[in-house]
């Protein structure tokens, strides 16, 4: 008899066990379903902002002839104050002449390219002082800052691709051409890029005119306030 209450009692407790450990199961799957579909929500929230983040255009501003003894610092000053980065083509000449100006340039995490020595054009007759003024000009830049030179802006966007593999270098053109070399109207230079771009746009100015500076500076303020991030080439070239 008593063996007979052990195993109703036995079965009783089994039974309580099993209900208790059935609750816990079902509180569990109810808990999950709740966080999963929190986390989906959460998930919807996050694509939402990376959707956000990736619509915002990006531009890369791009200046070829320098460095100035006194523009590329003007320019170069009003980048660190909004905390923009940009690229530089520089001539090998304007490197030898002012080294502290791109030592500055790549220190403020700004990207220095190649824009031969003496601003040469690639023509059919001079194939061999145009890769060699490419070779002078990366070792130019390199030895002040200790980096390869990848990135080659071709002077009037003259270029043979054979170069690419010979010298491991990459020729980077613009989409906008503001003309800012033949304008002092800053007002004009400005609204020639602020009417024109669009995300991913490179923009060719030159940091050799007063003109040059303001107008630079004005697009970015109010390129800004539209909404665009300035990078430097290689977000737009490979991302
Ligand atoms: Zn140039």
């Amino acid at each position: 008899m008593r063996f007979k209450i052990g195993i109703k009692e036995c079965a009783a407790a089994g039974i309580l066990v099993a209900t208790a450990l059935l609750f816990l199961y079902v509180r569990d799957y109810i808990e999950d379903r709740e966080s999963a579909v929190l986390t989906a929500s959460e998930n919807k929230v996050m694509s939402a902002i990376n959707d956000e983040l990736e619509n915002m255009g990006k531009i890369a501003l791009t200046f070829d002839d320098g460095p100035h003894p006194y523009y590329t610092e003007q320019i170069l000053d009003g980048l660190k104050k909004r905390g923009i980065k940009a690229t530089f083509f520089v001539t090998g000449m304007n490197v030898e002449k002012y080294p502290e100006i791109i030592k500055r340039m790549y220190e403020e995490g700004h990207v220095i390219g190649n824009h031969t020595f003496y601003h040469t054009q690639l023509t059919s007759r001079n194939r061999d002082k145009f890769k060699e003024e490419l070779i002078r000009t990366n070792a130019a830049i390199s030895e002040i800052t200790g980096e390869d030179v990848i990135y080659v802006r071709p002077p009037y966007g003259s270029w043979d691709k054979s170069f690419e593999t010979e010298l491991n270098m990459f020729p980077v053109l613009w989409t906008v051409d503001p003309l800012d070399w033949c304008s002092t109207n800053v007002a004009c230079i400005t609204s020639n890029v602020v009417k024109k771009v669009e995300e991913n746009d490179i923009i060719l100015m030159h940091d050799y005119y007063p003109s040059t500076v303001t107008a630079a500076l004005n697009i970015i303020d109010e390129l800004t306030k539209e909404g665009y991030t300035f990078v430097t080439v290689e977000e737009i070239l490979f991302d």
